[in-house]
């Protein structure tokens, strides 16, 4: 008898280099498939993902090298989502190692077993199965405990404390009594996890009773959008199916995009399900991620609601998904595993044949054009759920007019009268910072970023110059660098600027700015909107922070400083990008009892473009901009891939993707457009170039991008340059 060779396993490693790796494990060692392994790597250690067992391996077993040690005894992945992770990174021809690594929270990624990880635990209560007897006439004359035994009995398990505590304020003595009583007792809920309480639900309109009965129709793999108008009650519709499904005992998935994840919206979700419910979103700590992944892939979470990354949360009892505001470009990932969580989640929910709904008041071209081809039910919402009226959007024609502060005369004076009655009035600019240039009024120099082809941002009037590019940061110069006048000048504004010019105008009145710079304290959004929701603020300035999920009673003036860039970009989807923001933005106004109005300021009034959005309202606008893209065979209609390079000499990129060019088979239905060098052709001190592939069908795409995972690695000119493959790009810049 031969001796039998030491077991073999087939790890995913997060490199970026195409293909897996073989280790040796002990014989008798518990290696699961979805496991975490640690493995050296080169000189490294890295934590990997096994793949398979009992491996066949085509190299001699003296030349592998055994696992460090291997992290978990079950497996972290199962096989569902194994099977969609090797879906994705097929689809998005990115390394599996890396794609395994981008779904694993940053906590379960480390060499080093995090001490944060699994540990973080919540303090919850639960009813005792069998009460003293003579509970009834113990609590006869405690209100206060009865109310809190109902509210905990009520709950289907348990409630966390810190529930509890934000109901019943100081309801510590009462559940101390309670416990003493043996009425309930202290229970540790999984970390990372909270008990909603059990809320109930409006009546349906009309409209959204119809949604919802024709989507309890559906079976299996049934997806479906929801195109409902700002404020028409989609969430609402979301909340019906949830229960159906969390009534079946399955886990409901639900999507929003960063600005859309409002604690707006989790408080919602936390008043009406009796529910265990995850929140996974970017300012949450690694070890808290860590914990609502574990808790939902054990089953615990019944929901989970998160940004991009956590369409990729093993669920193994999951029965719905929602991807709110489908249309979000924040869905897309910009670097490493360029996937659409969106269309991923479209592919989970067709692998689980369960349904998924996607809603949006202004739905992707894409997403429309599925729905027009039969590919996705449709169902739409045409009035808001409240009764308001949708605010009617009418242009100020700004050519030849003096601009204070991005402002028009005619804006400030529309503004004024919101003001003096009371109400609140929005003013949207999609640029933060104080101006987007400094320029020389003598000579014309204006301030460049030395590592981009881009201007500096002007921040903090006048004196700091950031790139929003590359991050790169300088005091402002106090003379022109090249004639040395002293005349230099602000160019264009941003939110702080205009924030600036409206306290001139308006000095009594309380202004808040919403953009990223004034977002980075923790807290500080929930600060602001609190202070908008009192009625405390009366003027809002900020970027497309402002554009989703906030429902402001009061507004009832919307002013949108700059859609003519959305006009005559670039990029392609510049102006899908300018009518959905507008949109958006002016689904603020008038939400309740009061009508809205919105104005945008515009030098180009007769723009076609701009004609269709106010006159047909986003539906009107989106026919034109379909039959735009089929005239010019972009997505929906045409398929793109773009391979991009850079590298701190120009010339390199240019020659890797000249190679790469010429192994694609001409002719046909497939065109390969480049290399060119990108709109923006150096950032960050690199130089970037790249090749655009465009099918009519999305089929003969991927076989000359399967040849390039491995033929563009051997390409001479490779190792001088890092490029990447960007299926579906969302943008060419
Ligand atoms: P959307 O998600 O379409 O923007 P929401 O679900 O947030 O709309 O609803 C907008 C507003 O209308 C919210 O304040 C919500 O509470 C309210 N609302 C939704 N459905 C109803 C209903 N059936 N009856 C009364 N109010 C409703
Ligand atoms: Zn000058
Ligand atoms: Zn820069």
């Amino acid at each position: 008898m031969t001796e039998q060779a030491p077991p073999v396993i087939r790890v995913a490693v997060p490199v970026p280099l195409y293909g897996t790796f073989d280790y040796l494990i002990e014989p008798g060692a518990v290696a699961s498939v979805g496991a975490r392994v640690q493995v050296r790597f080169g000189r490294r250690p890295l934590v990997g993902v096994i793949i398979a067992v009992n491996v066949d391996s085509q190299i001699a077993t003296a030349k592998l090298k055994p696992v460090l040690r291997i992290l978990d005894d079950a497996p972290l992945f199962d096989d569902a989502l194994l099977k969609l992770l090797r879906w994705t990174a097929r689809y998005y021809h990115h390394p599996l190692g890396d794609t395994l690594g981008t779904a694993l929270p940053a906590a379960l990624r480390r060499t080093q077993n995090d001490p944060a990880s699994g540990s973080t635990r919540n303090r919850g209560w639960q009813a005792v199965a069998e009460p003293p007897v003579d509970a009834k006439t113990t609590l006869a004359r405690a209100p206060r405990q009865q109310e809190l035994l109902a509210a905990i009995r009520a709950a289907d398990n348990a409630v966390a404390h810190s529930t509890l505590l934000a109901r019943f304020p100081g309801a510590q003595r009462p559940l101390n009594v309670l416990t003493e009583r043996g009425l309930i007792e202290a229970i540790e809920l999984p970390g990372g996890l909270e008990t909603g309480s059990a809320g109930t639900p409006p009546a349906l309109t009309a409209e959204q009773q119809t949604v919802v009965d024709r989507l309890r129709q559906a079976e299996g793999f049934a997806p479906a959008l929801i195109e409902g108008v700002t404020g028409s009650g989609k969430t609402e519709i979301y909340f019906q199916r949830m229960a159906d499904t969390l009534a079946a005992s399955r886990q409901v998935l639900f999507l929003a995009p960063e600005i859309g994840l409002t604690p707006q919206l989790i408080d919602r979700l936390r008043s009406r399900f009796a529910a265990a419910i995850g929140v996974l979103h970017s300012q949450r700590s690694d070890g808290e991620r860590a914990d609502v992944w574990r808790a939902a892939a054990a089953g615990d979470a019944d929901i989970v609601i998160g940004t991009r990354s956590a369409v990729f949360t093993p669920m193994p009892r999951l029965g719905l998904i929602i991807v709110d505001e489908e249309h979000d470009g924040s869905y897309k990932q910009g670097d490493g595993l360029r996937y659409h969580a969106r269309d991923v989640a479209l592919k989970r929910a067709q692998d689980a044949a369960i349904p998924i709904l996607l809603g949006s008041a202004t739905p992707a071209l894409e997403t429309l054009h599925n729905a027009r081809a039969g590919r996705f039910a449709h169902h739409k919402l045409e009035r808001r759920a409240t009764g308001a009226a949708l605010p009617a959007i009418r242009l100020i024609d700004i050519r030849s007019r003096p601009l204070d502060g991005g402002l028009s005369d005619p804006l400030i004076n529309r503004i004024r009268p919101h003001l003096e009655a009371g109400n609140q009035v929005m003013i949207f600019i999609n640029r933060r910072g104080f101006a987007p240039a400094l320029l020389c009024h003598d000579c014309g120099w204006s301030a460049p970023c030395h590592r981009c082809d881009a201007p500096m941002t002007i921040h903090g009037a006048m004196s700091r110059l950031i790139c929003h590019h590359c991050g790169s940061a300088e005091n402002a110069p106090t003379a022109c660098p090249s004639c040395g006048s002293e005349t230099l000048v602000a160019l264009g504004a941003g939110t702080q600027r205009v924030a600036g010019a409206l306290r001139s105008h308006f000095p009594d009145v309380s202004i808040a700015r919403f953009d990223r710079d004034s977002m980075a304290r923790k807290g500080r959004l929930e600060a602001q909107l609190a202070d908008v929701a009192s009625g405390k603020t009366q003027l809002l300035v900020g970027t497309q922070m402002l554009a989703k999920g906030h429902d402001f009673a009061r507004l009832t003036c919307v002013g949108v400083l700059d859609v003519d860039g959305g006009l005559f970009s670039a990029d392609f989807r510049a102006t899908e990008h300018m009518a959905q923001v507008v949109t958006q933005v002016a689904g603020r106004a008038g939400r309740a009892d009061r009508p809205g109005e919105v104005w945008l300021q515009t030098r180009n009034p007769e723009h076609p473009m701009l004609m269709r959005l106010l006159g047909g309202g986003y539906p009107g606008f989106a026919e034109a901009a379909l039959a735009e893209r089929e005239a010019t065979a972009l997505p929906p209609y045409g398929h793109l891939a773009l391979l991009r390079a850079e590298a701190h000499e120009q010339q390199y990129p240019h020659e890797f993707l000249a190679a790469a060019a010429e192994t694609i088979p001409m002719g046909g239905e497939l065109a390969c457009w480049g290399p060119v060098p990108a709109p923006m052709a150096r950032r960050a001190g690199r130089y970037r170039a790249h090749l655009l592939l465009h099918a009519a069908r999305r089929a003969l795409l991927h076989p000359v991008l399967d040849r390039w995972q491995t033929q563009l690695t051997e390409l001479p000119a490779a190792r001088r340059v890092r490029w990447s493959i960007d299926v579906d790009p969302q943008d060419l810049l």
